[in-house]
């Protein structure tokens, strides 16, 4: 817990309470907090999250949790004031991805290549420390005017006018409620949103390495038969691996002693980048999917990972989570300024149908890489092998892509829609 956060009063009293205090709760709050500041009725926003990470110093080395952040999130990102808590030295811009089958070489022509300088781009996203991302967020939440409760939420009643919620903190009522408390989702269980969930049989391994090759400022990918494997390059030369194998793949692969570890990785990735070296410990996260039937309920809208997680293969989950953010803050500010009560289902029902257009074919698309491109056997996955390499040989169809690689594509809320001014 931090110095500054503020102990709770009991029984309080608040326009809105986001409860989990994560990269996209922290930014919904800032993006309220300020939209308010612009309206004549300022709204008492409160972030209610029990394990706030303390700041790291400037000079640790690289956490093995990363994300890669789309052009759309750094733009909300710079709009709530938190891309410049991020010190540049520790986040890595990348400006190329090569996406390839197992069955070609790793530097042939059919190996898929979006290249930021084809779309006019600087680069196609920054690779950020996830704890960074967070604490940015909340210090731009605090700086905004906005409060962080050390708390956890433990039980949520939703009445006509208010919603009343019991938490290690003590008991708020508000006005609005947002869950963003992640994939188990307390806010999510407590009002009886359900979910479509069913698990990859998959698990993530994560780690930091150095290669042998230097990385290019290149996102790399290889679509196995056993999942999908990716070195994501990182600021201080190294790269992150994401490593999605199967369950009877990964358990081994997590267990074997690091050298081991390493002979496999060589063989996997196909040597693209050499020889690589551990320079953490492996982390292991089971993958699942899980789409909320409903975002919104009266007075309770979920955003981020509490509303949808999608296989992590795409790098798509704080991304999306952040529109979320920016399209809930759009709608309920806008309701606000017509004097509508903000948590009025009519007012949340416009924030869900955008987002759930949005985000449903994204979740189908990632699905389906990940079941005829990895794993797939048979004509459907034979056909998105050349379909792999005739993207890149489509000009159209590859700029698309790209777009969608930036986070701009689709309806995007205004905030994403514009570079901040300078
Ligand atoms: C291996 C892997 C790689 C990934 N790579 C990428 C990537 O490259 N790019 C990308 O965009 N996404 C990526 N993701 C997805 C990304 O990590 C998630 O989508 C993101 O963390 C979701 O953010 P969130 O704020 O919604 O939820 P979380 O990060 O889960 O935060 C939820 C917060 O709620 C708090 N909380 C929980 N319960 C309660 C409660 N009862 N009361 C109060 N607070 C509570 C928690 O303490 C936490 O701080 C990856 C995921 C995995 C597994």
């Amino acid at each position: 817990m931090s110095a500054a956060t503020t102990p709770a009063a009991a029984s309080e009293s608040l326009d809105v309470l986001i409860v989990g205090g994560g990269p996209v709760g922290a930014s919904a709050g800032a993006l309220l907090q300020l939209a308010a500041k612009d309206t004549r009725r300022p709204l008492r926003v409160a972030v209610l999250e029990p394990n706030r990470p303390a700041a790291a110093p400037s000079d640790s080395p690289l956490d093995a949790r990363v994300s890669a952040l789309s052009r759309a999130s750094e733009r909300i990102l710079t709009a709530i004031g938190a891309w410049r808590l991020i010190p540049p030295s520790r986040m890595q811009p990348y400006e190329r991805m090569r996406v390839w089958h197992e069955s070609v070489q790793p530097r042939s022509a059919d190996v898929l290549e979006f290249d930021a300088a084809y779309a006019g781009e600087p680069n196609l996203g920054y690779i950020v420390e996830n704890r960074l991302i967070q604490t940015a967020a909340l210090t731009a939440f605090e700086a905004a005017g906005g409060r962080i409760i050390a708390g956890e939420l433990s039980r949520l009643r939703v009445h006509d006018h208010h919603v009343e919620l019991e938490t290690s903190a003590g008991t708020f009522t508000c006005s609005l409620v947002v869950g963003a408390d992640g994939a188990r989702s307390a806010v999510r269980e407590s009002i009886g949103l359900t979910t479509e969930t069913s698990s990859y049989r998959q698990t993530a391994i994560v780690a930091n390495v150095r290669t042998e090759l230097p990385h290019e400022r290149t996102a790399w990918q290889r679509f196995l038969h056993t999942g999908t494997l990716a070195f994501l390059p990182l600021a201080d030369g190294c790269s992150s691996i994401v490593w999605s194998a199967d369950d009877s793949a990964a358990a081994p692969l997590l267990a074997m002693p690091p050298a081991a570890f390493e002979e496999e990785l060589l063989r996997h990735s196909d040597a693209v980048l050499g020889a690589a070296k551990l320079r953490t410990e492996r982390l292991s996260f089971p993958l699942r999917k899980l789409t909320a039937h409903r975002f919104t309920a009266h007075r309770c809208a979920l955003i981020g990972d509490a509303a949808h997680v999608v296989h992590p293969l795409a790098g798509q989950g704080v991304n999306l989570g952040l529109l979320d953010a920016a399209a809930l803050c759009e709608r309920v500010c806008a309701a606000t300024r017509m004097r509508e009560d903000p948590g009025a289902r009519t007012v949340l029902r416009r924030y869900e149908r955008w987002r759930k257009s949005e985000i449903e074919p994204i979740a189908l698309a990632i699905d389906g890489f990940n079941r005829y491109l990895a794993h797939g056997v048979g004509p459907l996955s034979r056909i998105a092998q050349h379909g792999l390499a005739l993207v890149n040989r489509t000009e159209e169809v590859k700029r698309f892509f790209i777009t969608r690689a930036l986070g701009l594509g689709g309806e995007l809320p205004r905030v994403a829609r514009q570079p901040p001014a300078p």
